[in-house]
């Protein structure tokens, strides 16, 4: 009976706001009160991805969009760069691989970003068609140096694809600014909404990238959609009533304005490492952690997953654990999207008793003075 939180990096809490609008009776996609919402949403999709061009909308997970980002914009035989520091990197492996693109992947340590060096150096070794790379690697919440990275290929011919699925309305990437070629997110992370959109914003060399494409594709066609959308229309049916409650995030975030987002964001992870720190848990990713989600390690005698397993069925606060290497040995913390300083606050409190159940013994209220007194500052 009582309430469940979910600070999960991804799917994320969605504003009562957006609910309210979810549940009103659907639209028809052709029909204009439908096509005045995706009018405003394009716009919006701009302010959001801080770009001047054209965000391409799928129905789907994050994860049509990543693929999109390859089979659109690269061609068979094609060689890439991949950068690999956790499961997402991993995926962006995977996606070549069926599509017969060559993929150099760049191991990176979990829990560590990418060295910046290291990727130039990889770069000199042959012309790359395209560098792959995470925003934040979700699976170790490390945030990769984008920006950095941005500067190693500007001007040349190797397109930058970047996975900001938990980065995009989460910390500063600004599309044109940046130089990024392909930016891809989904609906159920920063943008507060159930799962089911799938988003990319392309740069000029990128569209022209994409008259060149040669690998299969069909639904997740950049092209056919840029030209839909121009009408305020999408190629095939659209999930009308997640664009809508879309259309009410970004009201969210035009009155709250992006720098506020992304300044409560940093200020939020900040109060959850002092938080972790505080009980006496390692942080998992210390040197580059990101303002989406906060990993630590579950002390020597713990496991993990029943830390996560506990404080979900006795507390009522979601949280992620470990995946593969770190399965049982870390858990996440999420702290972007619609989640507020005293959720995160009360997931602490949560997760002292928590650890103080399962015999590490936490000073009760310690995790939770750190967090405020981040807060407070
Ligand atoms: C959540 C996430 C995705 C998308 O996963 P889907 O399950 O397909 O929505 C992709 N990349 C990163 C970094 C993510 O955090």
């Amino acid at each position: 009976m009582k309430k469940k939180v979910l600070l999960t990096p991804g799917p994320t809490p969605v504003p009562e706001r957006a609910l309210t609008r979810m549940a009103m009776p659907a639209l028809h996609h052709r029909h204009s009160e439908f096509k005045k919402v995706l009018g405003e949403v394009r716009e919006g999709l701009k302010y959001i991805f801080q770009t001047k061009g054209e965000v391409i909308i799928f129905a789907s997970s994050g994860t049509g969009a990543m693929e999109a980002a390859v089979t659109n914009t690269l061609c068979k035989g094609d060689s890439v760069l991949v950068v690999q520091g956790g499961k997402f990197g991993e995926r962006w492996g995977q996606i070549c691989k069926a599509y017969g693109v060559v993929a150099d992947i760049l191991e990176v340590e979990w829990g560590k970003a990418v060295k910046v060096a290291e990727v130039a150096a990889k770069l000199k070794e042959k012309p790359y068609k395209a560098l792959l790379v995470q925003a934040t690697e979700t699976s170790t919440a490390v945030r990769h140096p984008v920006k950095e990275l941005a500067e190693l290929v500007k001007g040349t011919d190797t397109l930058y694809i970047v996975d900001g699925v938990t980065g995009v309305g989460v910390f500063p990437l600004p599309f044109d600014e940046l130089g990024i070629d392909v930016l891809v997110t989904g609906s159920q992370k920063a943008l507060m909404l159930p799962p089911g959109l799938a988003f990319a914003a392309l740069s000029e060399k990128a569209w022209k990238a994409c008259d060149k494409s040669d690998l299969p594709k069909y639904y997740f066609n950049f092209k056919k959609e840029l030209k839909n959308l121009g009408n305020n229309e999408t190629a095939y049916t659209p999930a009308v009533s997640l664009l809508v409650g879309l259309h009410e995030v970004i009201k969210m975030y035009k009155e709250e304005t992006l720098e506020k987002v992304f300044a409560e964001n940093a200020k939020m992870a900040e109060a959850c490492r002092a938080a972790l720190v505080a009980l006496g848990l390692k942080l998992f990713a210390p040197e580059s952690p990101s303002e989406a989600c906060t990993a630590a390690w579950t002390p020597a005698n713990v496991d993990g997953a029943e830390v996560v397993k506990r404080i979900r069925d006795v507390y009522g606060y979601a949280i992620a654990g470990g995946q593969d290497q770190v399965k049982g040995k870390i858990i996440r913390i999420a702290h972007m999207g619609y989640i507020s300083r005293y959720d995160l606050v009360a997931c602490i409190a949560a997760l002292e008793q928590t650890l103080n159940d399962l015999g590490f013994k936490v000073e009760p209220g310690k995790g939770v003075g750190a967090a405020t007194a981040v807060l407070g500052k």
